[in-house]
């Protein structure tokens, strides 16, 4: 079974972000995309394309928590424009609003949101997005950009939404990816939001080192560990785990390389 996991961060650590590489390949995790989002972030995921160039795909990007720091929005957006000008990415990311827990720069984020939309368009990239209890806002803010292409815009990462949420993202010409929070015994309604995506439109996750699935919970997160949120979202929706590793593989490859 090979399986690609869309979305892993990294930290700055180099020989263990070799040993996870490795753990990973082993899983069967043949390849996989390292996302950024912070200063730290971005450089530990060009770190790991780095030291596993054919498995690895990238995305660099300025994140929410990166609003009302030192840096205006203008900065951050132009800092990521440098990186991407620098590095070949798949993908600008991750990128998008949370407003669980940052309320206060509500309007910061979508501003940041916009730009890197903006430019991810202009560079004919897909974006990687994080929402969490900002649906209005994310809607919003992808109605107002002024596309010049049609290919799929991205990947709704580590999906919590409800089911109507999900269609509205599918019908904006999204992937939606679930993570190992499909798991979670209280994780219902994103049970429930994995089973309205259809075949063509599924991706699969770690967002590692955070919400490692059952039963390896209160480890910290890795790549290999999506072998389990394989197997139970296969079970969840009455398919093979292997052909649900295929299909989402084959998904991910049109979209990311
Ligand atoms: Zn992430």
């Amino acid at each position: 079974m090979e399986i690609y996991d869309t979305h892993a961060h990294f930290d700055e650590d180099r020989a263990k972000t070799e040993a996870t590489l490795a753990r990973a390949h082993s899983a069967g995790v043949t390849r996989l995309m390292a996302v950024g989002g912070s200063p730290e972030l971005n450089r530990a995921a060009i770190l790991a394309q780095s030291l596993a160039p054919d498995a690895t795909r990238l995305a660099l990007g300025a994140d929410r928590d990166q609003v009302g720091g030192a840096r205006t929005n203008e900065e951050l957006a132009s800092a990521v424009r440098t990186l991407h000008a620098a590095h070949a990415c798949a993908a600008v990311g991750e990128i998008g609003l949370d407003f669980h827990y940052s309320p206060e720069t509500k309007d910061a984020q979508c501003d940041l949101f916009a730009r890197q939309l903006a430019l991810a368009d202009e560079l004919a990239l897909p974006v990687v997005i994080h929402t969490r209890d900002a649906d209005d806002s994310t809607l919003g803010v992808l109605d107002e950009i002024q596309w010049h292409h049609d290919a799929p815009r991205g990947i709704i990462h580590c999906f919590t939404g409800n089911p109507s949420f999900a269609r509205q993202l599918l019908d904006h010409n999204f992937f939606i990816s679930i993570s190992g929070i499909v798991t979670f015994r209280a994780a219902d309604n994103v049970r429930e939001s994995a089973l309205v995506v259809p075949d063509d439109r599924l991706l699969m996750e770690t967002d590692s080192p955070f919400l490692a699935p059952v039963p390896m919970r209160g480890n910290e997160n890795e790549p290999a560990f999506i072998t389990h949120t394989v197997r139970f979202l296969a079970t969840l929706r009455n398919v093979q785990a292997e052909d649900l590793a295929a299909r989402t593989f084959a998904n991910a490859v049109s979209l990311l390389g």
